[in-house]
């Protein structure tokens, strides 16, 4: 017979599998009917043109307060709710919240005709064909002009379906709705299908601004990111822009606008307006004349 082979790192190993997949299956039920329950709510992170210092928008940051568990992170449920599909019904309690802030926003007068709140949507919500449709009656209902609206989708995201996003891209900016692809330099996407896909806007993902004040190489692929985004007649937002230099470098390299905690954090609705109200530009746009960004 077999000698009997007791394997305990296979068994804990095991284990602990299990007990994380217990884990998202308990999260991935708890996410269910979680904006209807009260648990969700969005965070608004400004958006700085770099050139001028002014502030041009803001992203909307979905947050999900578990009654038991706290705070958890979007990098967490996002995924979890992708796959499970309740994505769309999440996704559409984001558009309708933040079309509301809009509207008061509106009512109040404090949101300039250049102003856009981009929404991060999900590969899944821009699967449904009637994904612009929908959007824009929804924008209709509001009276909410199609300008104060901007898209996020991440590079991966299109990615996964790109005969799809790119008739559901080609549909949106017919209606002139700006389209962001997020994350960019971090998916696997071919430069043939950015050069087709009808996108307005790049954003430079956080890993290639990181090291931009330390790292020749960095700089060199923040660049060549902004050029080719250029190329395409897109403009180019950086993300998690933490420090002065960063902010400095970008503007050097000709990208439009920035977004990170340099500037602000993502914040409740109410601080985000006292925020803008307060705006002072961190340093004058003299200041970064002597970095040559090479
Ligand atoms: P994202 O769209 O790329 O958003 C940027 C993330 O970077 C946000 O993380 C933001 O809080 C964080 N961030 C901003 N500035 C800085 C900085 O200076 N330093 C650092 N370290 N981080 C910074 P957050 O809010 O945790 O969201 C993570 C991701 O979850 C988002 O990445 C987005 O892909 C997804 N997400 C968030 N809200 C939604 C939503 O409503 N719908 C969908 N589908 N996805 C969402
Ligand atoms: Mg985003
Ligand atoms: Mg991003
Ligand atoms: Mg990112």
């Amino acid at each position: 017979a077999l000698p009997q082979i007791d394997c305990p790192p296979i068994q804990h190993y095991c284990e602990a599998l299990e007990a994380q997949q217990r884990h998202r299956l308990y999260l991935q039920q708890a996410l269910r009917g979680a904006p209807q329950r009260g648990e969700m709510s969005l965070l608004f992170q400004p958006k700085i043109a770099l050139a001028t210092q002014q502030i041009i928008g803001a992203e909307a940051l979905l947050r999900w307060h578990h009654p038991e568990l706290g705070h958890i992170s979007p990098a967490d449920f996002i995924p979890l709710a992708e796959a499970s599909g309740d994505i769309l019904a999440i996704g559409e309690w984001v558009l309708e919240e933040t079309m509301q802030y809009i509207v008061a926003w509106r009512a109040r007068d404090l949101l300039s005709d250049d102003f856009h709140i981009a929404v991060n949507v999900a590969a899944r919500q821009l699967a449904r064909k009637d994904f612009t449709e929908r959007l824009l009656a929804q924008l209709a209902k509001h009276d909410i002009p199609e300008r104060f609206i901007a898209l996020e989708v991440t590079e991966s995201g299109l990615m996964s379906d790109i005969h799809n996003a790119k008739a559901q891209l080609s549909k949106l900016s017919e209606v002139n709705i700006a389209v962001a692809i997020d994350d960019f330099g971090t998916g696997y996407s071919s430069l043939a299908y950015i050069k087709t896909l009808p996108f307005s806007t790049l954003k430079i993902d956080r890993a290639f601004v990181m090291d931009l004040a330390t790292s020749e190489k960095d700089r060199l692929l923040a660049r060549t990111i902004t050029q080719l985004a250029h190329s395409v007649g897109c403009d180019v937002v950086a993300e998690g822009i933490e420090t002065a230099d960063q902010a400095a470098y970008l503007r050097a390299m000709g990208c439009e606008a920035a977004q990170g905690y340099f500037y602000a954090r993502p914040l409740p609705a109410k601080e985000f307006v006292t925020w803008c109200s307060e705006w002072k530009p961190p340093f004058s746009t003299t200041d970064t004349e002597t970095v040559n960004g090479s």
